[in-house]
């Protein structure tokens, strides 16, 4: 089953491309040159639909976005849907910021969630949306070379070891987004989609 993707961000597209064989996701064509669209929603539900619905108007096929991020509870749900931008610098930057604010915190109190909703939209509207979750704490220091964004720095409990110590494929079986993608496959599947 084939989805086109509108994504800015490496990251996500390898993780779907690490993946159930039967999910083919690509970057929707041209997406580069396709005007920015403002993530101002209040939710990650929001924010995914509004990046879908106005994508999917650049093309006859339905559309897939991804809205994400990383949840911390002693930060009181920070970053939140601010993950991406939390520090205004870089994915790295994002790291130390959150390491910084979560200094002396013991490992019990460290516990974090990934979120990830996925829209697909046809021809400006939602056509339908899924969420993954997935659970674990945070680290006191980068671990790992695989993954992006929060990654080094998430302690998978489901999967009992770091999202950046194993590869997109083995990620994708406990992952927010790979939970989010199991269900656009269903759903796609019960909708007769190819
Ligand atoms: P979005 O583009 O607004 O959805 O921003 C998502 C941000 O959340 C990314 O830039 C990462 O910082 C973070 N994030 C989402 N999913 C993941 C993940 O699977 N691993 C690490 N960081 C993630």
């Amino acid at each position: 089953m084939r989805f086109l993707i509108a994504t800015g961000n490496p990251g996500k597209l390898r993780d779907f491309q690490g993946m159930e064989p039967e999910i083919a996701v690509e970057l929707l064509p041209g997406f580069a040159a396709l005007p920015s669209v403002e993530e101002d929603g209040d939710s990650f539900a929001a924010n995914a639909r509004k990046k879908a619905e106005f994508y999917s108007r650049f093309t006859e096929l339905p559309v897939l976005a991804d809205d994400s991020g990383l949840v911390v509870d002693a930060l009181n749900g920070e970053p939140g849907i601010y993950s991406a931008r939390y520090s205004g610098g870089t994915d790295e930057d994002n790291n130390r910021l959150v390491l910084e604010k979560m200094r002396g915190v013991p490992w019990e109190q460290r516990t974090a969630r990934f979120i990830c909703v996925l829209a697909v939209a046809r021809k400006g509207k939602t056509l339908a949306t899924f969420e993954g979750a997935t659970e674990g704490r945070l680290l006191d220091a980068p671990r790992g070379a695989h993954g992006f964004g929060y990654d080094p720095l998430f302690f998978s409990t489901e999967a009992n070891i770091g999202f950046a110590e194993i590869p997109a494929s083995e990620k994708a079986r406990y992952s927010h987004r790979g939970k989010a993608a199991r269900q656009l496959l269903a759903w796609a599947r019960s909708a007769g989609q190819q």
